[in-house]
């Protein structure tokens, strides 16, 4: 009987692979560089060896779920391109690993996944319209209406962290202004320390970054928002209220009724972000919609990605 799903997280430094079981059960796990640099031959190499690692019986596989970092095509299972692999353009996976396994190969968007995953296993259950985030080092996310994602016309929906929120804000990675992920991801909190702490105010960052700018992450302000800095406190107070911002838009344009937030940023500084966040969601989105909307914390941690790959496996197959 194939029963199991083999799902691989392929991310810009490690490449995670689990075999799991339909019901979302993690049964064995490996991880490994991804060491990206060396370019999309050697990267697929140790995608089939992270998934060798972990499949035990081949005749008990069903078929393998990879969750990558977008842009993709998500019918193709093409990687259009990826920042964090170099040279990994129009990389078919899907075609490429059928050939190599003779088993079905799905991929997926990681946030897209990621709100599958949360969705059907996590802080979504039973929710049928859900929207999750990832505040990491950027934003991402996957928008869930009558359970089901939704993926636009090229499978490019669900980019939330690019919804500009400021037209005077400053630049974003993707060449925009203003966009969610400049004023509220990790990098965003960092370069407001940074501006911060340049324009002379003290704060405990200076010393948890070793006095060297360079090293303030957005861990390293959570970490001073914790240890009670002021400045650390503010910076993420505002993050959340462009988060809340955020939510707002969605919540009109989606009438959802659950936000499910995720990623290390957003779990670990969950106390400074709720508050501003779900104040200005109550304040500046319609009453009517926003009255019975509930945000609350991811519960898959690092997993969600390979139990959406479980997820999208079994809509896939069930099709
Ligand atoms: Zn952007």
């Amino acid at each position: 009987m194939s029963e199991y799903v083999l799902a691989v997280d392929l991310g810009g430094t490690q490449i995670r692979a689990a075999r799991c079981d339909a019901a979302g059960h993690i049964l064995e796990r490996t991880a490994l560089p991804a060491r990206a640099a060396e370019g999309p031959a050697a990267v697929f190499a140790r995608i089939g060896t992270s998934i060798r690692a972990v499949a035990g019986d081949w005749a008990r596989v069903r078929a393998i779920g990879v969750s990558a970092p977008g842009p993709l095509d998500p019918w193709r299972g093409i990687i259009l391109e990826s920042p964090n692999l170099p040279g990994m353009i129009d990389f078919a996976l899907k075609a490429r690993l059928e050939q190599e396994f003779h088993l079905p190969a799905y991929i997926g968007n990681d946030a897209n996944l990621a709100a599958l995953g949360e969705h059907r296993f996590g802080a979504g259950r039973g929710v049928a319209h859900m929207i999750y985030l990832t505040i990491s080092t950027g934003i991402g996310g996957g928008i869930i209406t009558n359970n089901a994602l939704f993926l636009g016309w090229r499978g490019f929906a669900g980019e939330v962290g690019h919804q500009t929120i400021d037209v005077n804000g400053p630049l974003c990675n993707c060449g925009n202004i203003g966009c969610l992920e400049a004023l509220a991801a990790g990098w965003a909190i960092a370069r407001d320390a940074r501006d911060a702490l340049r324009a002379g105010r003290a704060s405990a960052i200076r010393a948890i970054a070793h006095d060297d700018l360079d090293q303030i992450t957005g861990k390293v302000v959570v970490q001073a928002a914790r240890a009670g800095d002021t400045l650390a406190r503010e910076i993420l107070e505002r993050a959340g209220r462009y988060i809340g911002f955020g939510l707002v838009n969605l919540l009109h344009n989606f009438d959802t009724a659950l936000f499910v937030l995720g990623g290390g940023i957003a779990i670990h500084a969950w106390e400074f972000l709720y508050p501003p966040m779900e104040a200005t969601l109550r304040k500046h989105a319609f009453p009517s919609m926003s009255r019975s909307v509930r945000i609350v914390p991811a519960e898959l941690g690092d997993d969600a990605g390979l139990l959406g790959a479980v997820v999208l496996v079994n809509e896939s197959m069930s099709q």
